[in-house]
């Protein structure tokens, strides 16, 4: 409940570089907002996995799933905001515009004790956001407005 409450949540930012934790090579590559947007998120959002909606520019709006985590790069005291796009693209998007809507939480953070089992948890997370996203009342959300005015900086709250 606490993890609702500021759900559905519309956010925009810039694409930047993450720690190279080698997502991509895992199969899951996850563009991560800029420090300034994560600071732009309510402080008491809860950290987990959420699943959503996602546009690069004026692109398709397509499924995703996000992880809000602790930055390591800050020594854990800051959050990151990670989405991976459930979309297979041609080139990397750096530098380009993301806009999100975040809609569900589906679970916390969790070490894992292997790289399998990590996997394996994140194709379980792929497979629920694809199930709830199917829903009429998510659906509509897709067509939300927010996709189609690149140019506003409309965030919750702003
Ligand atoms: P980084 O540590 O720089 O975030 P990743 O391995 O997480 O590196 O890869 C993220 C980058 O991959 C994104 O910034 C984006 O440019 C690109 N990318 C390609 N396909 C996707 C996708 N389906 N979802 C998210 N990012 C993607
Ligand atoms: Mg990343």
């Amino acid at each position: 409940a606490a993890a609702m409450r500021h759900l559905p949540y519309f956010c925009r930012g810039e694409v930047v570089r993450g720690f190279g934790r080698g997502s991509k090579e895992l199969g899951i590559p996850t563009a991560n907002f800029s420090e300034q947007v994560v600071e732009s998120f309510p402080s008491d959002i809860s950290t987990g996995i959420y699943y959503g909606w996602a546009c690069v520019g004026n692109g398709e709006v397509h499924k995703m799933v996000l992880s809000i985590g602790w930055n390591p790069y800050y020594k854990n005291v800051k959050k990151s905001v990670e989405t991976h796009i459930i979309h297979t693209f041609k080139e990397d998007f750096y530098g380009e515009i993301l806009s999100i809507v975040i809609i569900g939480y589906i679970r916390p953070e969790k070490n894992f004790d292997s790289l399998d089992a990590l996997i394996s948890a994140i194709q379980d997370d792929i497979e629920e956001a694809n199930r709830k996203l199917d829903l009429p009342e998510h659906l509509k959300l897709k067509e939300d407005n927010f996709f189609h005015m690149p140019e506003s900086k409309l965030v919750n709250g702003h």
